[in-house]
């Protein structure tokens, strides 16, 4: 049963210098058109599911004006909502003012997550970034009054050059303003983005590593939960959204190139503007078997600090998951623990997830 939903706005005022997501330059001629086929897409394919949680993502959706926002929130008013709903909308401190969290107040909105990534001026000149520390201070006390309790903020590190001592001052900056949920991302040069056309290189391994552990350690000791390999909170205040894809669950993905996960299939929309427009929403549906199913539970649960539930996985594929998979060493050398019917990768060994993960799905057994 679906129960999440995310929502893609692919316009940005400017674009970021690392960015290999689906996005565009923000421009009006397009924003209305675009908000016309997204309604469309929705009307043709939500099945009326009551939602525990809604995502406007991007792209940076805060770059919508008014008009076009309280456009976007009508369209999103065809949802039907639990009373409990976690509404995100995502932006940056840039184009966010105070009508616009007054707005997205009054429809409901009740998590606010905004990308900051480095207060390092160079940095942020290279990563071509627009970021005022004292709007940013002056945003966050304007949200508290308006009565947001849940607020999340992108930290990137692991940036060309970067210091522990530069990332030391974002994360002291970052606890200043003493939100709920930090999202940390390491800096990857992906193919064909403008740091990859300049052939900027990724900061050494030994470093990455250094620059997680000092994150780690300092959010922990500041009383943040880290709950995902990538993402910490106070008490009660993970991503429920997020927490759906770690947890295999389905969800409704609509706009340009954006995923869904629906009984027995994953869907990928097309990134074309105009296939979009033209309502040619889907580029490619893979059919999952029960076993692909099983792969994407081992993938995606172990991000999470909680792991795989063995009951629940029990219960889902009527097996257990060492049916599937040979692990017994992993457990034995440390990489996996098993406690209280949950397997899980110890926090120590984070680091080295993707590598666990690998030798777990290498251990598959056929049958
Ligand atoms: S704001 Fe986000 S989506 Fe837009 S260009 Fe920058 S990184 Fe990409």
């Amino acid at each position: 049963m679906v129960k999440s939903c995310y929502i893609h706005i692919p316009f940005c005022n400017e674009i970021c210098s690392y960015c290999d997501f689906c996005k565009l330059l923000r421009n009006d001629s397009f924003i209305d058109t675009y908000l016309d086929a997204l309604e469309k897409e929705i009307n043709k394919y939500y099945k009326g599911e009551e939602l525990d949680t809604l995502y406007i993502g991007g792209g940076t959706p805060s770059c919508l004006n008014t008009n076009q926002l309280e456009r976007l929130f009508q369209i999103l008013s065809v949802f039907k909502k639990s009373k409990n709903i976690e509404y995100t909308i995502e932006g940056n401190f840039e184009s966010t003012d105070k009508e616009k969290l007054e707005l997205y107040k009054k429809y409901g909105i009740n998590r606010l997550s905004f990308g900051i990534e480095t207060i390092d001026i160079k940095q942020l000149k290279f990563l071509k970034r627009k970021l005022n520390i004292d709007r940013v201070r002056e945003l966050i006390k304007i949200a508290r009054e308006i009565g947001f309790t849940n607020i999340n903020v992108d930290l990137m590190y692991a940036l060309p050059n970067e210091r522990i001592e530069e990332l030391k001052k974002d994360l002291e900056f970052i606890l200043s303003l003493d939100i709920e949920h930090i999202s940390t991302y390491s800096l990857i040069i992906e193919k064909n983005t403008l740091l990859d056309i300049k052939h900027i290189k990724n900061i050494s391994e030994e470093l990455d590593f250094a620059m997680y552990e000092e994150i780690c350690k300092t959010l922990k000791k500041n009383n943040y939960c880290h709950y995902e390999i990538s993402n910490f909170a106070r008490e009660g205040y993970e991503s429920r959204h997020n927490k759906t894809y770690w947890k295999n669950e389905e969800y409704y993905g609509f706009g340009l190139g954006a995923s869904s996960y629906i009984g027995n299939y994953r869907i990928e929309n097309t990134r074309s503007l105009n296939q979009y427009l033209d309502g040619n929403y889907r580029l490619n549906i893979d059919t999952l078997s029960e076993r692909d199913k099983i792969e994407y539970e081992v993938l995606l649960r172990l991000r999470l600090s909680e792991g795989i539930d063995l009951e629940l996985f029990y219960k889902k594929f009527h097996k257990r998951l060492e049916d599937f998979y040979r692990y017994d060493d992993l457990i034995k050398n440390k990489f996996l623990r098993e406690m209280e019917k949950r397997l899980f990768i110890p926090e120590d060994k984070w680091y080295i997830s993707n590598e666990i993960i690998v030798k777990i799905l290498e251990g598959e057994i056929n049958g």
